[in-house]
């Protein structure tokens, strides 16, 4: 018989009672007893969630109080010394410390998980004794089975992931160090699996996602921990998992000794199936075939799955396959079954997490002989009415895209004749500018939430984004800054704003992802053809423009990023809806030059985040990239300026597809890492302007003109001072007004100070 099973279920609850509840503990409106018993309820609702679906594998212990890197690094006692020395279970507080900090320490850092939009707490692992302090992983196996008659399969990261994860002397845990740690850290993870052992576990689904990424020399360390674990506890079936790509050493990795693994089937272009077609199968070994998306929103096409099936099944007997989404679903949505605004059609067409494990498990039915015709065809119909809909048939958008890709997407001059057109904008040398956005106020967030409620009239509403952006027009016309913005008052977020006035996108009302701790983000969703249908963002420029004799910069986000901050259909490729989306971008951009609009900011801060796991795809993700945001930015006159804006770093690596955007000036991030910034222009030569943040916008400490001085004066020596821009990081959304204020005045004063120099 093949088995249905699942690798990890969201924590957020439905309707985020789970966030809700980390919050109200924060905040002492429920005592730790309180937590403790209601985060317990909720975790087994969601496992008997999956018991009544009938999925035959329930993941357990993938239940987190915060994050699971930093519950793997709290068991192990790998806590950083500033939080304290522990020697037993860390009470919820002192977990909670680490996550956020305290007035004495700070937090630890966070960073993205692979290549999603969800982040980890890094485990820093400097002087840190491995001690395992608590079986969490026993605990909630034992809890299931006595709850809920549950025996569940423990999720647990991996320990070569674990290390890899994790930082020491700031720096990722590779090479020998990685060897030594593994050594160090394998007798918790002996402890983990005797104590499972001891308890009746028959699975335990040990994720190892870095082995996609490995190298071929670090196969051993996977190998070498396997072997340990087998040996001690040979009663336990480990089944290793991967997921977000293909594997790279199939055969090597087939023969990890472990008795089950997981390959994901979504994500790997079709190189996984073609390993497993062209090597085989280790005939006792289970295969955990991800079959489901589980990144995306929309329901499966199970016939195409089915023949996808039909193909595992040619190398893997029935009794050694499991079906499955194909990572945890800790990435997706959990029910469509609260969406009551949505049009029928696409509220039909999406699979959120429970929908999803209803296919994983109509599949297995279906494999095994069952009758599911009535299931199979309800999801077909709902399927080709979202896909023969007029929303993902729109002539005019396929035809105006086939347009525009067979004209020539390019600037009608090159760079160094736009410069000479551009020399109407009057700019200074060193010309000064901000990233877009100002503070939102507590009275900005209360004013539009009055607004959102129907207690403000959307006149008085506008009135009040008018005289918030005057405000501030003032204040960086006293401040000296030379290119002005209007401050972004009247969105919340950068991209959800565009998708409120495109067509082909909406909203859903319960669409949370879990993005880091409680926060969750709630994507747009893409669901057909892109359309602009009337100016955005004109009204609230030019108004601004009117307010002063500077000149002031549109602002707009581009397709890329859009796409990587929402659920994007699956009907069609995603560099294709890219070129919708840029499209209509185009449109605004348009509009903008036409309105007498003369700098256009085209953010791009998302660029990396789409960045392929695997090297080799690279190439084509940013031909892609570079292609959409230049359908967007290339229909202007020479003398229109093109900005663009980034928001990482570490952009040594994407400098060329940087340069190939063709923006006339780019901002990037900078500050927190100024040496290694400066140190990719000495390497290559950058040709056209640039901004690198002269000040880092995200804490509220205010920095000194002689450090912002520096700052610049290390920058000249590299860059052109005809290219170079004044600055800071990025948006200064987040921050208060009188330190925001504070900042610039420095910045202003050490740009004087260059200049004075000159
Ligand atoms: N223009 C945006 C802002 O200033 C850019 C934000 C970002 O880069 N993430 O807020
Ligand atoms: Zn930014």
């Amino acid at each position: 018989m093949v088995k249905s099973s699942n690798q990890g279920y969201p924590r957020l609850g439905e309707k985020r009672e789970w966030k809700f509840l980390l919050e109200h503990l924060w905040s002492h409106k429920i005592t730790e007893a309180e937590f403790t018993a209601q985060t317990k309820a909720l975790r087994l609702a969601n496992l008997k969630k999956q018991q009544t679906a009938g999925i035959d594998l329930i993941p357990v212990a993938d239940y987190s109080n915060y994050d699971h890197v930093l519950d793997a690094a709290a068991a192990f006692g790998a806590v950083p010394q500033r939080f304290g020395q522990f020697n037993e279970k860390l009470s919820l507080i002192d977990y909670y410390s680490v996550a956020r900090g305290t007035k004495d320490a700070v937090a630890a850092e966070m960073t993205k998980w692979f290549n999603t939009n969800y982040h980890y707490i890094v485990p820093e692992l400097d002087h840190v004794q491995f001690k395992l302090l608590d079986n969490r992983w026993l605990t909630y196996y034992n809890e299931a089975k006595a709850e809920l008659g549950i025996d569940g399969k423990p999720v647990i990261l991996g320990p070569v992931s674990f290390l890899k994860l994790s930082k020491v002397n700031d720096d990722y845990v590779r090479g020998e160090l990685l060897s030594q740690l593994l050594d160090e850290l394998l007798p918790l993870y002996v402890q983990i699996f005797r104590e499972l052992a001891a308890a009746g576990a028959k699975w335990v689904q040990l994720d190892e996602p870095t082995l996609v990424t490995t190298d071929k020399a670090e196969l051993d360390l996977y190998r070498h921990a396997l072997e340990i674990l087998h040996e001690v506890a040979p009663d336990v079936n480990v089944l290793v998992q991967t997921y977000f790509a293909a594997v790279d050493y199939y055969t090597e990795i087939v023969n990890l000794p472990a008795e089950g693994l997981g390959l994901d089937f979504v994500h790997d272009h079709g190189e996984n199936l073609k390993a497993l077609q062209e090597h085989g199968f280790p005939e006792t070994k289970v295969l955990a075939a991800g079959v489901i998306d589980g990144r995306n929103i929309w329901r499966s096409d199970l016939t195409g799955k089915q023949e996808l099936i039909d193909q595992l099944r040619e190398n893997v007997a029935s009794a050694q396959l499991w079906l499955q989404p194909s990572n945890s679903l800790l990435h997706v949505p959990i029910t469509t079954a609260n969406e009551n605004k949505l049009d029928p059609v696409i509220k039909n067409g999406l699979a959120f997490a429970d929908q999803k494990l209803a296919e994983v498990v109509t599949l297995t039915h279906a494999a095994n002989g069952d009758d599911v015709t009535a299931e199979l065809q309800a999801s077909q119909t709902a399927l080709d009415q979202l896909n023969h809909s007029e929303h993902r048939n729109n002539p005019a958008v396929a035809q105006a895209v086939k347009e525009i890709l067979a004209a020539p997407t390019e600037r009608r001059s090159a760079y160094p004749e736009r410069v000479k057109a551009q020399q109407v904008l009057n700019l200074p040398l060193l010309p000064t500018t901000t990233i877009g956005s100002f503070p939102q106020s507590a009275e900005v967030r209360a004013q539009r939430k009055a607004w959102r409620k129907g207690d403000l009239s959307t006149t008085d509403y506008q009135a009040f984004l008018d005289q918030e952006a005057k405000r501030w027009l003032k204040i960086q016309e006293d401040l000296d800054i030379d290119v002005l913005v209007h401050g972004e008052f009247e969105r919340t977020d950068m991209v959800e704003y565009f998708g409120q006035k495109l067509k082909g996108f909406t909203t859903t009302q319960n669409g949370w992802v879990q993005s880091y701790g409680s926060r969750g983000v709630k994507p747009p969703v893409v669901f057909g053809d892109v359309q602009w249908t009337e100016p955005i963002t004109v009204r609230d420029t030019v108004f601004a423009q009117e307010q002063t004799s500077k000149l002031v910069k549109g602002m707009l986000t581009s397709a890329v990023t859009i796409i990587n901050w929402s659920f994007v259909r699956d009907d069609l490729a995603k560099n294709i809806v890219a070129d919708q989306i840029g499209l209509a971008l185009r449109h605004e951009v348009q509009a903008l030059e036409a309105a007498g609009i003369k700098i256009i900011q085209v953010d791009e801060p998302a660029l990396r985040e789409g960045l392929p796991l695997k090297p080799r795809y690279r190439a084509d993700y940013l031909a892609n990239a570079v292609k959409a945001f230049k359908i967007t930015t290339t229909g202007v006159k020479d003398e229109t300026q093109i900005h663009t804006h980034m928001c990482y770093s570490d952009f040594e690596d994407i400098l060329p597809a940087i340069s190939a955007l063709d923006a006339d000036v780019i901002s990037i991030e900078s500050s927190r890492s100024h040496g290694e910034s400066i140190k990719a222009f000495e390497q290559t030569k950058y040709d056209k302007q640039i901004g690198l943040g002269v000040y880092d916008i995200h804490s509220p400490r205010v920095p000194s003109v002689e450090e912002i001085e520096q700052n610049i004066d290390r920058a000249l020596q590299v860059i052109d001072i005809h290219q170079f821009w004044i600055n800071p990081d990025c948006g200064l959304k987040t921050r208060k007004e009188p330190e925001t204020i504070a900042a610039l005045r420095n910045m202003v004063q050490a740009r004087n100070n260059v200049r004075a120099k000159l």
